[in-house]
């Protein structure tokens, strides 16, 4: 009797701690370019045995950063202690138990409007606790120790920064000028990026076949032989809402009306010929919908999961009109602006440090807010306390 009693008790301890995640048979998704979203590759990640190193827990920086920079040598040491900084940061407030491995390039973009760019470098394909296959960044598939994972690609995260950007660093010790960005802000937020704080949902499909845009999918996916495979989400969107004109759905239905379009396995000879039979079925004003929430104040959401860090809807950047890929959806709304949760607007402006932000949105003693922590918590990272603000009670 007590030995089965010791078996049923093993028998739950296993069933809680799989994390209702199992691998799934779909290939994984490698990111070439984080500031194009459409330079992708489907490759094969078949399961293989988990041999990740045992990571002390002490270690204060679980970030690894190989980093390509053909600046000079002062601005490259000045590059590379601002990641160990963000790295430090970052392992305070989330309890990880991998290192995470990220390729940064410091190039110039020839875009004076971005600062820089980071994704996961690998999407993962697990089945979640609703039994929906969903993509999951490398990083986070990582922490959760999985007997069997699907193979993973050298690298969790890939970042870029702009070099032709004027960039002011904490390190060196002047204050910042009004023309400068806060390199060690922008590195923080697109960490947070790279961990998995990015929608799957964009306009890839008909900017393709150079169309207006209409409307918005998740990711679509095609095999070998160009048929239809459906639409498929990160983890990110389970938590996201949809309201246009005031009724809100979630990413999750909208996928799943997406995926009754067109009949699973359908063969194009091209993109034109995909995009007009999606276009003009019945189901296409979910793209619509999703578009019109993306550029609507108030009418984008992710519904926090219970027990982390802020239970409160937390609205996402839909403020921009037209839509515009990379700044709509994956950010939070312009409304925390002046709030602890100002990491994850889309925008950062010239002569604002992040002391200065810090100070501004109540002076916590992290740079990370909680509605950030809580979105990373939702997703499925574990986190230390919110750490104690200093001045005013805390709120999110
Ligand atoms: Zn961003």
């Amino acid at each position: 009797m007590k030995s089965q009693t010791i078996y049923s008790s093993l028998l739950l301890c296993i069933l809680i701690f799989t994390h209702f995640l199992t691998i799934s048979a779909e290939r994984c998704v490698d990111i070439l370019d984080p500031t194009n979203p459409s330079d992708t590759v489907i490759i094969d990640c078949p399961p293989t045995t988990n041999n990740d190193v045992y990571v002390k827990h002490q270690t204060s920086n679980f970030f690894e950063v190989t980093l390509n920079c053909s600046a000079t040598a002062a601005l490259c040491n000045n590059i590379k202690e601002a990641f160990n900084d963000a790295g430090k940061e970052i392992s305070k407030v989330l309890k990880l138990k991998q290192i995470i491995k990220v390729n940064a390039t410091f190039t110039d973009f020839n875009n004076a409007a971005i600062l820089g760019s980071a994704s996961s470098a690998r999407y993962i394909p697990l089945t979640s606790d609703d039994k929906i296959i969903r993509r999951y960044p490398q990083a986070l598939v990582k922490q959760f120790s999985l007997d069997v994972h699907p193979e993973y690609n050298d690298y969790d995260i890939i970042a870029r920064f702009n070099s032709a950007q004027d960039w002011w660093f904490r390190t060196v010790n002047e204050t910042i000028g009004s023309d400068q960005f806060d390199f060690y802000a922008v590195i923080l937020h697109e960490l947070i990026h790279g961990l998995g704080f990015s929608s799957s949902w964009g306009n890839y499909i008909e900017l393709a076949d150079n169309q207006n845009i209409t409307g918005l999918t998740p990711n679509v996916n095609f095999n070998d032989d160009s048929q239809f495979e459906g639409f498929t989400e990160r983890i990110f969107d389970k938590y996201v809402k949809f309201i246009p004109n005031g009724v809100a759905s979630t990413s999750t239905y909208y996928t799943s009306q997406l995926n009754e379009s067109i009949p699973i396995g359908t063969s194009f000879n091209n993109i034109s010929e995909f995009v007009t039979q999606i276009k003009s079925s019945p189901q296409w004003n979910y793209a619509e919908f999703a578009l019109l929430s993306a550029i609507t104040n108030g009418s984008l959401t992710f519904t926090p999961a219970k027990n982390t860090s802020c239970n409160d809807e937390i609205y996402l950047e839909s403020s921009l009109n037209p839509y515009v890929q990379g700044s709509s959806i994956s950010h939070v709304s312009l409304i925390y602006e002046s709030t602890s949760d100002f990491l994850m607007k889309y925008i950062f402006n010239r002569g604002e440090s992040l002391e200065y932000l810090v100070q501004r949105g109540g002076n916590y003693s992290s740079p990370i807010g909680p509605r950030i922590l809580s979105i990373l918590e939702t997703i499925g990272y574990e986190t230390y306390a919110y750490p104690n603000p200093i001045i005013p009670t805390y709120e999110c």
